[in-house]
């Protein structure tokens, strides 16, 4: 297992990608078997999910430099769920921190919203996307398990961004013209400095 490999043995914290880094364009290959490593790599996702500066909700395998298709998600908040709350929702929250392994959306609500997003691997960075408010998520647990499930409020959101990454995929691309002009700049330094640090570890 090459992928895995490459990760530090020293820290149960992963280094997170920072846009720029080639890592989070590719697109993520599917994983065929679950392994202890496998297990391990999940495990660090979820630690370093949760000690980042900016608590997050969701990392993707490439955002640690993995090529895989797996996620950490972690939407549940304290309290009882919304009354209004998807199946999804109530099935997945309560057993969060949760693993999926090869997650797809297989289909998505017409209806849209808007949520202000932002990123791990894009420090200081927000904006408004547009995406659809449901999805109905097919994925495998880490434990096996197969899940194909509506899915609606901020885990609908959450799930589509995090299947975004993936596939290359970062929200920034989403964002209208307009709000991607205003952070254009931003984007152009983190680029450098992936560039630097890139051209700095081959010498
Ligand atoms: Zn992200």
């Amino acid at each position: 297992m090459g992928l895995l490999s490459r990760l530090g043995r020293t820290s149960r914290l992963l280094r997170i990608a920072i846009y720029g880094e080639p890592v989070l364009r590719e697109k993520a290959k599917p994983i065929s078997e679950v392994t202890d490593e496998l297990r391990d790599l999940a495990e660090r996702m979820i630690t370093t999910m949760y000690e980042n500066e900016t608590r997050g909700i969701g990392l993707a395998a490439p955002q640690v430099g993995v090529s895989l298709r797996l996620v950490a998600i972690d939407t549940s908040s304290d309290g009882p769920p919304a009354p209004n709350a998807s199946p999804g929702e109530l099935l997945l929250e309560p057993r969060m921190p949760l693993i999926l392994i090869n997650p797809e959306i297989t289909a998505s609500s017409a209806e849209t919203s808007v949520y202000n997003e932002g990123c791990l691997s894009i420090p200081e960075v927000s904006g408004d996307v547009v995406r659809p408010v449901a999805v109905r998520l097919k994925t495998r647990l880490l434990d096996g398990e197969a899940v194909d499930i509506e899915c609606g409020g901020l885990l609908a959101r959450c799930l589509q961004h995090e299947t975004d990454h993936l596939d290359g995929i970062m929200f920034v691309d989403r964002m209208d013209e307009g709000d991607r002009a205003e952070i254009a700049e931003d984007l152009r330094v983190l680029e450098r400095q992936a560039k630097r640090r890139a051209a700095k570890s081959r010498r």
